[in-house]
């Protein structure tokens, strides 16, 4: 009994057709709609009792052609620019499916792949201007990553044993970050035990950058009610506006108060491997940085990365208990010789090769090329933008800090209420009709289309289809929405 094939054969000339199959899907990428719904009677198929009994590898692969692969979230398609998504690149495709094939288990041990992983995070680091003996870990993406950087404040500012002891041994602990901060930030003090509360949303300026003076007046009031801070969280691109922080003037802050200084550059940081690097100067000051490669690395979900400027702060904040498994202590030679141990730096035990992806992409397409990609899309938002400001109708609502654009579709004097409906329609029509997936968002209280370009298919004809379309559209349901 086993579960590899029967006949190999077969099998091996399935997985011929799959790969051919894929990389002509990606390469037509362009000819298909963004988007499109999943058919009723395809999720009605999908809906199948648990299948006891096999099948043969041919016909589990067909029902993935009919009924998963057309109906994707579009993200790969070079008129996707919704929230932050990444396109992917049949490279790490094909890596992927390596990784897979060695099935690797990356918690540490004395093998190629964890070798593989540490100099994947040397290079990193080096690109981001961390110093050269910075820890880092691969995990599933900037939730993670964001969490990981925060436990090692946690850890290395308490001022307690945080770890053994839990949060009831000390005073509150509290973060401070803008407004602006994804979503993230929250939800990691909730998972930290420290309520949603603890994270601090402190005011931003014009350009939804943190408002120094008012994080300092934040911090100086918890002190004084007893509170303790442990960290301040800047944001090299937010994600409503790309936004950065002045992240040298925080590491200042941070340094004034003894905290940790955490930056959240889940696409932004990306920007130091372009020209624009100037952008996010000063992410290099932080103690500890988050990113995804899967948004402006151009990789395949998931893989995001957290580096940490102390190691021992990493390691302190996740490294067992010396004797505490007997089941996991390394040995002075065979598979579990010293070596670096990846579970050592974050909460994940069991891990697989993500690092594989990263490293055969880096070396196929070359930094020097991401970089340029990187550069382009840049170029495309600010391309975008003034045809937004060239264009009759259309009204920019941000400053365009970095990669993302939001503006709206104004046909007349009318109120921000029924312009919000005018173009939640509008941007609705663009996705359903599938001409191209821009995502929302609300900047004081009106409705932007939002266009974040991360996207490394994009031609400049794709933002004149998308401007051109919402003009049209525009002028279609204005009259609907009595605003012609
Ligand atoms: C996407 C994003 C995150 C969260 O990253 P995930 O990979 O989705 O977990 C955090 N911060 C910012 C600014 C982001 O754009």
């Amino acid at each position: 009994m086993t579960l590899d094939p029967q006949d190999w054969a077969a099998v091996r000339a399935t997985g011929h057709r799959m790969v051919d199959d894929m990389l002509h899907w990606q390469q037509t990428v362009r000819e298909r709609a963004p988007w499109q719904p999943v058919p009723e009677e395809v999720k009605r198929r999908i809906d199948e009792p648990v299948p006891y009994a096999g099948m043969p590898l041919d016909q589990v692969y067909d029902a993935f052609l009919r009924d998963v692969l057309p109906y994707p979230t579009g993200n790969i398609h070079p008129r996707f620019w919704g929230w932050v998504m990444g396109t992917g690149s049949p490279t790490a495709m094909l890596a992927e499916m390596l990784a897979a094939g060695m099935n690797a288990h990356l918690a540490g041990y004395d093998q190629s792949a964890s070798l593989i992983e540490k100099q994947v995070v040397a290079w990193l680091a080096q690109l981001m201007g961390f110093p050269a003996d910075a820890s880092g870990l691969l995990v599933s993406g900037g939730t993670a990553a964001n969490l990981n950087g925060l436990l090692a404040a946690r850890v290395a500012k308490a001022g307690w044993d945080i770890r053994e002891e839990g949060l009831h041994a000390g005073p509150p602990l509290v973060v401070y970050g803008s407004c602006e901060t994804h979503s993230w930030a929250g939800k990691a003090c909730e998972t930290m035990g420290m309520g949603r509360k603890a994270f601090r949303k402190v005011a931003v300026d014009g350009h939804y950058r943190l408002d120094l003076a008012a994080c300092r007046a934040a911090i100086l009031a918890d002190l004084a009610e007893g509170r303790r801070p442990i960290a301040i969280i800047g944001n090299a691109g937010t994600v409503n506006t790309a936004a950065v922080d002045d992240l040298p003037a925080i590491r200042a802050l941070a340094d004034e108060f003894g905290l940790w200084f955490h930056v959240d550059g889940a696409f932004g940081s990306l920007a130091a491997w372009s020209a624009s690097r100037a952008l996010v100067a000063g992410q290099d000051l932080a103690d500890s940085i988050a990113f995804d490669l899967h948004k402006w690395g151009y990789l395949p979900y998931e893989v995001g990365v957290v580096l940490t400027r102390d190691a021992g702060a990493q390691l302190a904040a996740f490294q067992s208990a010396a004797g505490s498994a007997a089941y996991l202590q390394s040995s002075s030679a065979g598979i579990s010789a010293d070596t670096t141990y990846f579970s050592d730096r974050g909460i994940q035990l069991s891990r697989g090769f993500r690092a594989l992806k990263v490293w055969m992409a880096m070396k196929e397409q070359g930094v020097g090329r991401i970089g340029a990609m990187i550069q382009l899309n840049i170029d495309q938002a600010h391309y975008l933008a003034r045809r937004v400001e060239a264009a009759d109708h259309l009204e920019l609502l941000a400053p365009v800090a970095m990669n993302i654009v939001c503006f709206r579709y104004v046909p007349g004097p009318a109120t921000d209420a029924a312009l919000n409906a005018l173009n939640q329609a509008i941007l609705t029509e663009l996705q359903v009709r599938g001409v191209a997936v821009p995502s929302q968002t609300m900047l004081e209280g009106r409705f932007a289309i939002r266009v974040c370009v991360t996207n490394h298919r994009s031609d400049w004809a794709d933002f004149d289809a998308l401007t051109d379309a919402v003009l049209a559209i525009g002028a279609e349901l204005a009259a609907a929405h009595q605003l012609a």
